[in-house]
């Protein structure tokens, strides 16, 4: 299975409670970034244009776990930046999966081989290798050659030690549809858990802005994908309702609060991808974020996006409302025949508005008002990060 029994059924309780107790928005999956520091630079991100004070800033052990607390969401993804760069990361791996919590550990898998041994197999942990297509197209979207090789010798090397793996897939653009369902094959054929795919978002800090998808194309492609996937068995560790609304099926209103993230600069409003603000604290993320004024239809910056931060949580809470309809999609599959649903109306959502320069000042000066206090010792331990990113990113 893609998602443990035992995972899904507790996930399943979780979600049904809150209906019962009336919870308007709650978290499915805390998002941990406890860096932004990679040792990549894909194309398509926009996650690791800072300065190098604020790359390497990082959570401490006890700042994840503080954000834990304060979310209580039973899923946890430990995104970046690349998390096998952050030396705390097997004891903060280990202190969650002690609390029970399922963690999904994202990483483009340059490190995994090495960084093995840190790690114990556990129902509770999976890795989740960023893979985006076969060799020409991860290798592609990762703008470096050999890639795709470590990162599929690494999940091989996991999956022989008793791991869980499973990838994370993001489309751009311009992907084959025969391709793309020739590479699923091949994942699931590795021995794979399961698949977690999505278009990618338009980032704005993204080097290449030529690739994104627009919401017609990714239904489309999704489509052709679904379609020549009939009759196999590819695992997915998404919502069936998530899926078919990828292919058009679904006229879903994002639900960004459903995965909130935790950065270095505090909890991100709205979502996983848009840094519109930070809150300092998990309950004034939830009580004093515009809600409304964020999702397709309501915000420019919205307009393409199919994304799982914003939409999975909403298919989730739908199979909940309608079990009988995730019945039916998980037996059958995505619809590929039938119309599409009709798009959401652009016509009255309220233009981007753009605060990148204005919220790395802000942090760069919070930054400096806190280095009186830590003094030379921190500045010494950056530096020996850095040197180790630098040594790991030529390794
Ligand atoms: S639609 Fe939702 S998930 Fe997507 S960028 Fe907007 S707020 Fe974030």
């Amino acid at each position: 299975m893609a998602v443990p029994l035992m995972q899904a059924v507790r996930v399943g309780r979780y979600v049904v409670k809150q209906h019962l107790i009336g919870r308007k928005r709650y978290p499915l999956v805390l998002m941990l970034e406890p860096l932004f520091r990679c040792n990549l630079a894909c194309a398509g991100c926009g996650k690791i244009d800072y300065p190098a004070q604020l790359l390497n800033q990082r959570l401490s052990l006890q700042e994840c776990l503080d954000a834990d607390a304060e979310c209580g969401a039973p899923v946890i993804a430990i995104a970046g930046g690349e998390p096998l760069l952050h030396k705390e990361m097997p004891e903060i791996v280990k202190a969650l999966v002690a609390r029970r919590k399922y963690i999904y550990l994202c990483t483009n898998a340059l490190l995994l081989e090495k960084k093995l041994d840190d790690y114990e197999p556990s129902p509770f942990f999976s890795w989740d290798v960023h893979l985006d297509g076969d060799k020409m197209m991860h290798d592609s979207s990762v703008c470096q050659d050999g890639v795709f090789e470590r990162a599929t010798a690494a999940i091989r090397a996991a999956k022989a030690r008793g791991f869980r793996v499973s990838i994370n897939c993001t489309l751009f653009d311009g992907a084959d549809p025969k391709r793309v369902a020739a590479f699923f094959d091949e994942v699931m054929a590795m021995g794979v858990d399961g698949v977690m795919t999505a278009p990618g978002y338009a980032y704005e800090r993204a080097p290449d802005q030529e690739h994104f998808l627009n919401r017609q194309k990714t239904k489309q492609l999704f489509r052709d994908i679904f379609r020549l996937g009939k009759g196999k068995k590819w695992r997915f560790t998404q919502s069936p309702l998530f899926l078919n609304f990828l292919a058009g099926n679904e006229n879903y209103h994002c639900t960004p609060w459903g995965k909130p993230l935790r950065t270095v600069f505090g909890w991100q409003r709205p979502c996983y991808l848009l840094g519109e603000g930070y809150a300092k604290s998990f309950r004034e993320l939830m009580d004093d974020t515009a809600w409304d004024q964020y999702g397709t239809g309501a915000y420019e910056k919205c307009a393409d996006c199919m994304v799982h931060s914003g939409y999975e949580s909403t298919a989730v809470m739908d199979a909940v409302r309608r079990p009988w309809h995730i019945a039916k999609v998980a037996l059958f599959g995505p619809e590929t025949e039938k119309p599409m649903v009709p798009e959401i109306s652009l016509a009255n959502q309220r233009p981007a508005e753009y605060r990148y320069e204005q919220q790395v000042e802000s942090q760069m000066s919070e930054l400096a008002s806190r280095k009186p206090a830590r003094g030379p010792r921190v500045r010494v331990h950056k530096a020996a990060e850095a040197d180790e990113v630098i040594a790991d990113a030529a390794d």
